[in-house]
């Protein structure tokens, strides 16, 4: 079955190396990153290699520019390995994409280079200790300081957090502009007034490096303004939409993963005479979650074809898919490993490491709950 039908040959060719860089680079090393909390920055470096740290760079900045379809599917296939690991990779791609589209040339020339050959890695700042959802309710300070300005605030949940160079920073520079007021900054973390904080223990994901930084009295100039006031939230709320598409995609990958690994092991299996994949009971168990998993890539597929063809309707259709996808996914892989009985629940197989990612899908870019936001408030416009 083609499932890359709407992808065209190059971009096929992208996903193609994808799968293979996941297997050979990732998947022989990804159990021990969550044992060890390495943030793989080799990795990294040779994903590089490959081009897969400038898939939304265009190629006149030196990328390959590919649309959100396709680096979904790049991530899709990524996933179904690890998926932190390439969730701090799509959060340095994307900030690269940002850079190439919205920076200077100044910009492009300081930052470009080293991050499309993970030199130094992008990191995204928006949530706060004390603000998550309510983004456009940030804390953190820009105050003009003569011809740049000053940073004050403490920023959490940061992605890459550990391994990160070039921190694009949101900021707010007048606090009665509300979102209108907040900017973004390329802070470069071995400024004076920056702190990086200690990486984060969570359920899972930790080859993502989440932690936290501080910011006291940071000097920073005029020159390394990313997105001025008006312009920074939109395109943070515009990236997140993308982010959506992207994360609903990996859940995909880890839940394909999942029935694969649990249907083989069932069949190999032995109880009562017979492989336990001849049990009705189970054989339904994998099918719901096939069935789930088709649902979940044609929302997926259908959301970045939007996006790729700059529908106004792709917002929508990403928070249908955002929040459907970590769900099956959750729940389904779940399923898998009740197939497998006890087997499942080891570290031998990758069922409990994407388990505990999909929880994370669930929050990173948009909590399930605030995709019923933005599909309940399209419910109450299209009633009117
Ligand atoms: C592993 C990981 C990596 C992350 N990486 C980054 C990153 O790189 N950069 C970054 O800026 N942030 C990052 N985040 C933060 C992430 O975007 C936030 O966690 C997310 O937006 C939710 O915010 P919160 O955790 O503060 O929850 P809160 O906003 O405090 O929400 C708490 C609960 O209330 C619910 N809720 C909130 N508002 C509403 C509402 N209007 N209606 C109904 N329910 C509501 C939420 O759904 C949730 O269940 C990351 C988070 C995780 C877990």
């Amino acid at each position: 079955m083609d499932m890359d039908g709407h992808l065209s040959e190059s971009e096929r060719a992208i996903v193609e190396r994808a799968r293979i860089f996941a297997r050979d680079e990732m998947a022989p090393k990804a159990p021990g990153w969550e044992v060890t909390r390495e943030v793989p920055l080799e990795t990294a470096r040779a994903a590089a290699e490959v081009g897969l740290c400038g898939l939304v760079v265009p190629e006149e900045h030196g990328g390959i520019g590919l649309g959100i379809s396709a680096m979904a599917r790049v991530m899709e296939e990524m996933s179904a390995v690890d998926f932190g690991f390439p969730f701090g990779m799509v959060v340095h791609n994307n900030l690269a994409g940002s850079i190439a589209r919205n920076g200077t040339d100044d910009q492009r020339q300081r930052f470009l280079p080293d991050m499309l050959a993970a030199r130094r890695i992008g990191a995204f700042l928006l949530t706060e200790p004390g603000v998550g959802s309510d983004a456009a309710a940030i804390a953190t300070q820009a105050e003009r300081d003569g011809e740049g300005w000053v940073l004050n605030g403490e920023k959490a949940w940061i992605t890459n957090a550990v391994t990160a160079d070039i921190l694009s920073v949101y900021a707010q520079t007048d606090k009665a502009a509300g979102w209108r007021g907040i900017a973004c900054f390329l802070v470069e973390a071995e400024t004076p007034g920056v702190e990086r904080l200690l990486a984060y223990e969570m359920m899972g994901g930790h080859a993502a490096g989440v932690g936290g930084f501080r910011f006291e009295n940071c000097r920073i100039s005029e020159a390394n303004v990313l997105l001025a006031p008006g312009d920074a939230f939109k395109a943070a709320l515009h990236g997140i939409d993308i982010a959506r598409i992207v994360v609903a995609a990996a859940c995909c990958g880890m839940l394909r993963t999942g029935i694969d690994t649990a249907l083989e092991y069932a069949t190999q299996r032995r109880a009562f005479g017979q492989a336990t994949a001849e049990f009705q009971g189970l054989q339904w168990m994998l099918a719901d979650a096939e069935t789930d998993w088709w649902a979940a890539r044609l929302l997926t597929v259908e959301a970045g074809r939007l996006h790729d063809a700059g529908d106004p309707g792709a917002p929508l259709a990403a928070a249908h898919a955002k929040k459907f996808s970590p769900r099956v996914c959750l729940a389904r892989l779940a399923d898998c490993m009740q197939v497998m009985g006890a087997a499942g629940y080891r570290h031998d197989y990758p069922l409990a490491r994407h388990l505990a990612a999909a929880k994370m899908a669930q929050i990173v870019d948009g909590t399930t709950e605030i995709q019923n936001v933005v599909i309940s408030r399209a419910m109450q416009k299209a009633a009117g």
